[in-house]
Order: structure tokens, then sequence, then C-alpha cells
């Protein structure tokens, strides 16, 4: 095994364990912070800054005004609904400290290698018996490639299976850097209409569609496609990405990720408006004609993650 930095740092903004949806067996899951795209159906919302994150439960603040006396930098004001200027807050804490009430939250935490694959470590026994391992998630591991990297390898140094959850959008040096440490990659195509896609995740998927073939010639790769009425619940879109994803390399399942409003009360912590607050769900009518279509294109269709 090459030398692994176990002192890199990233920000982990939530572990969770016990999964059974983000890979085989039963999982860990490690969520990093950090992402290129800002997906309007995101339902980790908290997660696309890189740095940490304060949410405001406005029913629980007392009003005593101790977090506005902490802040140094003048993030926090009583005029502002939301509290924090996202744009002036410089994560440093001091007002989650002083709040008496818990109306503050921080997510994201510094953590190194070592740190991370300590708390891991507590699940090994359950990897090994259930043949699971590790998801890294996000936010985009991708965008802190260098403590994902040593993050992997430290991982692989234990025996545990890698998986993880990504959009594919990064350069070409940092696929090639990470994904021989990744036992299976679970990659998102959101879109394949250009102007759907740029209008619903604020990036263009022509990077995203080129990576995705370079991580399936890598590591083994299941497409999952966030499946979202009025963006691309189609026969079309569907069809678009089933002729993408064969001109991948040795991609036989294809996940449909129903919509769900899970995160939309994320929004409100963090003074920001949910678009997709009409949106209907897809009916299990629509999701079964959706697999039918993905099967009849000759892959596994399977509904969730
Ligand atoms: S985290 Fe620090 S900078 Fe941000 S609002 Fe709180 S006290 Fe101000
Ligand atoms: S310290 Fe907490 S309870 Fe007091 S005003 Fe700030 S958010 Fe509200």
């Amino acid at each position: 095994m090459e030398n692994i930095d176990y002192r890199s740092e990233g920000i982990v903004f939530d572990i969770q364990r016990f999964s059974i949806h983000d890979g085989p067996g039963i999982r860990t899951i490690a969520f990093l912070k950090g992402c290129p795209l800002s997906c309007k159906w995101c339902c980790n919302p908290e997660s696309q800054d890189l740095k940490p994150t304060v949410m405001f439960k406005a029913d629980a603040c007392i009003h005593c005004g101790k977090c506005l006396g902490a802040c140094k930098y003048g993030a926090l004001s009583p005029d502002n609904a939301a509290l924090v200027d996202r744009a002036a807050c410089k994560a440093c804490g001091e007002c989650v400290n002083v709040c008496p009430t818990g109306a503050l939250v921080m997510k994201g935490k510094r953590m190194t290698v070592s740190e991370l694959v300590r708390e891991l470590k507590k699940d090994a026994g359950l990897f090994r018996r259930s043949k699971g391992g590790i998801t890294v998630s996000g936010g985009e591991p991708l965008v802190q490639a260098a403590f994902l990297t040593e993050l992997l390898k430290a991982c692989k140094e234990q025996g545990w299976h890698t998986a993880m959850e990504t959009t594919g959008l990064a350069s070409e040096a940092v696929i090639e850097q990470v994904f021989p440490w990744v036992d299976m990659a679970l990659l998102d195509i959101k879109a394949m209409d250009p102007a759907a896609h740029r209008a619903n995740t604020g990036v263009s998927n022509d990077i995203i569609l080129k990576n995705s073939i370079a991580i399936s010639g890598i590591s083994p790769t299941v497409v999952r496609v966030p499946t979202i009425p009025g963006v691309n619940a189609t026969e079309s879109e569907f069809r678009a990405i089933c002729a993408h994803v064969k001109t991948m390399k040795g991609v036989g399942t294809i996940h449909i990720l129903p919509y769900h409003t899970y995160g939309e009360n994320k929004y409100g912590l963090m003074g920001k408006e949910y678009q997709f607050k009409e949106t209907p769900s897809l009916t299990k009518e629509e999701i079964a004609g959706l697999q039918r279509l993905v099967e009849g294109e000759g892959f596994k269709c399977v509904i969730g993650g």
C-alpha cells in the first residue's frame, strides 16, 4: 500500500450508519461538504457550500441576542429573518457555542483521515459480516479530492469495500486520481437535455457525461437517475439516458430515484426558498412505466437507492 497521509484534513457534515441502499451489505456513509452543482431538488442543501454551514431554527430562538454579540464578522442581524448573512459568515462557530437553546446548529466539521477512520472502525465488524463497507457521499466528494483520496486509500488498507456517490463533475486528473480506490461508483445522471441540466443544476452536463465514460472504465459503475417531474421524468429523457449508458463500460444497472421532498425543511433553516414546493410526486404508474422502459433497453432497473 502506498503512503497514506492520515493527517490530511477534510470537512465532513454527517456520518450515517446502517445504510443498506448505497452499495452492497451494510454501510456507513461519510458525507463530505462542497458541491459544484446546485440542483433545485437537492435534499442536502447544507452540503453545497464547502465551509461549515450554520442552520437557524427560528422557532427555538428566544431572542436573547447572545449570538449577535459573539459574531465578530457582522454576519448576524435581528433584522434578517434568516438571521445569518451567509456571504459574511466565516463559519467560526462562536454563535453556535453561545446559543443557549440550540437554535443555531453547525453542519460540517474539520476531520483528519485518522479521525474519520477511527469513527468508521466502530463498524468494521458489521462491514465484515455483511460484506458491506464505507460509502462516501456529499455534496460532491470529488470537491475535496486530496482528502478523499487519502480517505479511500486508508479504507482500502483496512480491507473495506469502498463506494462513492458522485455527480462525476471534476477534472480528468481528479477522476484518474480518485477512482482507482473506488470499488463501486454510484453515478448520478440528472438530465441529457443540456438546457434542462443547466437550468436545474446550474452547470452544463458536458464534462459529467464525458467523465461518466471514464469513470466506468476505472470502477464498476451503477447509474442513478434522480427522477424529477418536469425535469427528466419523461420517456424521451430516459431513452436518451439509456442510450448514453450503453456507451459507458459494463454498466448493467440503472436506479430510478423517485423525487421526494425530504430535504425541504432544511431550506427554511438556511433562509432559502425550496423551489420545487409545488412539484407533485411521481405516481406508481409513472415509475412503473419508466422501469419498463429501462428494462426494455436491456438494463436491470432498481427503484430507489
Ligand atoms: S459562525 Fe461565526 S461568522 Fe458565522 S454567523 Fe456564527 S459567529 Fe458569525
Ligand atoms: S443566541 Fe440562540 S436563542 Fe439567543 S438570539 Fe441567538 S439564536 Fe436566538
